[in-house]
């Protein structure tokens, strides 16, 4: 399963070109997700390929920059008391990432294909679903 980050920015270092220093200084190919930036700061998140060291060597250089970075193992809550197993986040997942479980009748989620889209958060009618970042 690729790694997730959630790279977090504030007004002095938005404009740091993450994909390029990645690219060009650590020989790490980005996989951008989601970016969510504004003048003033935004949140991106990607995955990485490439040499594990040069990974490692890449996150301590974007956090020398200011830039807050944390590991994404789980980014969408879903509140089994609001869930009402309607479906609806099934369909408009891109990924696939929910599933209905024949055994108990509920619909779960595989947090290792989610791409942090959101689509699923608009769609629940039950407001069960949260995404965290
Ligand atoms: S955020 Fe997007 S990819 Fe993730 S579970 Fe929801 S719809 Fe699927
Ligand atoms: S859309 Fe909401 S209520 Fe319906 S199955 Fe998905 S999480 Fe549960």
């Amino acid at each position: 399963m690729d790694v997730k980050y959630r790279l977090r920015f504030n007004e002095g270092n938005v404009h740091e070109s993450v994909a390029y220093i990645l690219v060009t200084k650590f020989d790490v190919v980005p996989n951008i997700l989601k970016a969510d930036v504004k003048e003033d700061g935004g949140v991106m998140i990607l995955s990485m390929g490439g040499d594990s060291d040069n990974i490692v060597r890449a996150i301590e250089h974007l956090k020398g920059l200011g830039i807050s970075i944390k590991t994404l193992d789980k980014y969408i809550d879903m509140d089994p008391e609001l869930c009402i197993d309607c479906g609806a986040c099934v369909s408009v997942c891109p990924t696939k990432s929910f599933k209905f479980n024949p055994e108990t009748w509920e619909i779960e989620l595989a947090m290792e294909t989610c791409v942090a889209c959101g689509a699923c958060l608009t769609a629940c009618p039950t407001h069960a679903l949260e995404i965290q970042l």
